[in-house]
This record gives C-alpha cells, structure tokens and sequence, in this order.
C-alpha cells in the first residue's frame, strides 16, 4: 500500500524525528499555536521568553496582562492574534480542569471544542490532539498536500478531512506512527520537496513512486 510504503521509505531514510519538541504538553500546545505562518525557530524564541520568566504554567500565564504576553512572544510573529488564541485556549483548558492530558472527554469532542477557539483551525487542533494529548489524530499540512499532490495522489487544493481519513484508513491507528508520519512528511518538505525547485533526482521517494 502506497501510504504504508512512504512512510517506511521516509523512516529508512531519515529515522526517529522525536517530534514534538516540548518538555511537558502546556509547552507542545503552546508551540502548536505559535507556530501558525512563522519558522520553528522564531516560536523557539518565542518559548524561551516564557521559560526564562518561569511561565509555561496555565495559572500564571492567564495572569498576564494581553499587552505582556505579546511582548513575550512577539518573536513568533503575528503575535496580537496569537496572543488572543493563546489567552481564550488557555481559559478553555483551566475550564476543562487545567491538564490536557487529565481532560476526560472523547477525541471528537475535545476536537470541537477545541475548533470553536478563534484562530485555531483542524491543523492546530490536531496538532495539539496528537502531540499534546497523545490522541490518534493525523495531522495534515501544507507539506501533505504538496508532496502528495505533486504525484496526483490527491488534488493540491484538497480538503483537509478527505486527505487526513485517507491516511487515517490506510495506516494502522497508532498515535506513535501518525506522530512519526507527520514529522517525516515536514522533513521531507523542507528538505527535498520545497515549494520552489523540488529536489526530485535524490529526493528518497523518487523510486516509491516510479515503481507505481
Ligand atoms: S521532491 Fe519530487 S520526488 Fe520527492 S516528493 Fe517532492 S515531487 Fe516527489
């Protein structure tokens, strides 16, 4: 099966991505949400401003003022909408108890509920279900439309449920596989199929798909 195949060849290739970066799920959901059109990098920096002033904490974050917390994360980009966000999720979450990973409610739920928090769309929430919560939801991004459209595996402007049930029904339901899947899928991305100027000739799924 051609989705099984990719992922095998992607984790010969490129191994264990250990993703996501984060020491505790606050810290994954944080970066889940700051990560929204900026570089990793830029949210890194974003990050260490709050752990450096002790605050990746749900209690004290909320007691920030608005006008503080985009100080802090201001490096992320976009940061007065995503200062926003990040306020309402964190009052989502002190509602539901204050630990993700405690929140005793059905994936698809928490999914909606999750969806109704302005500027958090299907990528961030799955995000933040997969990562954060070690529920089994696939996450698709821009990466996975892009490498799968460039093999007329799905359209380029596919909608995001039918590619995520396409992977959802060919793979087994594992958080550890769909964790280590998205991740391999963001690296090849960025390293072999960029948006300009794809790297076809050593990209290591050029045999996957020839031999289709
Ligand atoms: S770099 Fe080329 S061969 Fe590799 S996934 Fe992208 S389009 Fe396909």
């Amino acid at each position: 099966m051609l989705i099984r195949r990719i992922y095998d060849v992607l984790f010969n290739t490129f191994g264990p991505q250990g993703w996501w970066p984060g020491d505790t799920p606050l810290e994954v959901a944080i970066g889940a949400i700051l990560t929204q059109n900026t570089a990793w990098r830029n949210v890194e920096k974003a990050i260490n401003n709050l752990k450096k002033e002790g605050l990746l904490d749900i209690k004290r974050l909320l007691s920030l003022s608005l006008e503080d917390l985009k100080e802090l994360i201001r490096p992320a980009g976009f940061y007065n909408q995503k200062a926003q966000r990040l306020k309402s999720f964190l009052l989502w979450l002190l509602e539901k108890g204050g630990c993700l990973t405690e929140i005793n409610e059905s994936t698809a739920e928490i999914r909606r509920e999750l969806l109704k928090i302005r500027g958090i769309g299907k990528e961030t929430a799955d995000s933040i279900l997969l990562y954060a919560m070690d529920r089994p939801v696939f996450v698709v991004d821009a990466y996975t439309k892009r490498i799968l459209s460039r093999h007329n595996i799905i359209e380029e402007k596919a909608d995001y449920d039918i590619v995520q049930a396409m992977f959802v029904e060919n793979l087994p339901r594992s958080v550890a596989l769909y964790k280590e899947y998205h991740a391999l899928l963001v690296k090849l991305g960025k390293d072999y199929c960029k948006s300009k100027n794809p790297l076809c000739e050593t990209c290591p799924l050029k045999t996957v798909f020839m031999s289709d």
